[in-house]
């Protein structure tokens, strides 16, 4: 007998956006982790690796020919300028993954967010993580240590601009603890796995079971 789990479904596309040191990628890690179902859409950048980051894992980093060659192969689902380089979704196996159940998880902007929309709004899953406060943001950026006092002041100004797109997303989620916020982004997962239109295999079972 067939249980809900095991029946059919259409994998979907599962966007997290933030101002960086809203705690994003925290999250983005602890959901890989925890949920085999899903796999990170891993981006093309022409920004420079940062320590510890691995080309092909965290990003694919490539030079700016490569990344024109790219736009100009149709490569892309979605690509945008992010503070002074440029950031895109590879179209790769989605399409495939998608019809076979597979979900992605992609950590991308308001403006990938909104062409990805566009393009497919029945599998997209758009949710936005809010700061607590711009203070923290400000402590949590200078914290990590990775960047300038310039690129830390860029990127708050950056943060403002962000937020202020808060309202073209389904859920909003403060992060003020990350196991919480990681809880609710984790929840509304499910819930979404849940969605009548995504369970394909629904059909065929309600058949057999009315028969
Ligand atoms: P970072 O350089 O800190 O890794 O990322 C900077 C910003 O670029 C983040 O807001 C991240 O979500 C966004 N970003 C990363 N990959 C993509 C992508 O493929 N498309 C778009 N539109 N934004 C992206």
């Amino acid at each position: 007998m067939a249980d809900q789990d095991t029946l059919h479904r259409r994998g979907l596309m599962f966007i997290l956006s933030s101002p960086s040191g809203a705690g994003k990628t925290t999250i983005s890690r602890m959901l890989l982790e925890a949920d085999e179902e899903i796999r990170l859409s891993v981006s093309a950048t022409t920004r420079p690796k940062r320590p510890g980051e691995i080309d092909g894992v965290h990003y694919h980093f490539v030079s700016d020919a490569e990344f024109d060659r790219m736009i100009e192969q149709d490569d892309f689902y979605e690509w945008a300028h992010v503070f002074d380089h440029r950031y895109g979704t590879p179209k790769g196996h989605i399409r495939a993954g998608l019809k076979d159940g597979q979900d992605f998880l992609f950590d991308i902007d308001w403006q990938g967010t909104q062409q990805l929309y566009q393009k497919d709004q029945q599998d997209v899953v758009r949710v936005f993580i809010l700061p607590p406060s711009l203070d923290e943001l400000h402590r949590r950026l200078t914290a990590r240590a990775t960047d300038s006092n310039d690129v830390i002041d860029s990127r708050m100004e950056r943060a403002r601009a962000e937020i202020s797109h808060w309202d073209g997303y389904d859920y909003v989620v403060v992060n003020d603890d990350v196991n919480v916020c990681f809880g609710k982004v984790r929840e509304i997962l499910h819930a979404e796995r849940m969605k009548r239109a995504r369970q394909t295999g629904l059909i065929g079972f309600v058949r057999k079971l009315m028969d």
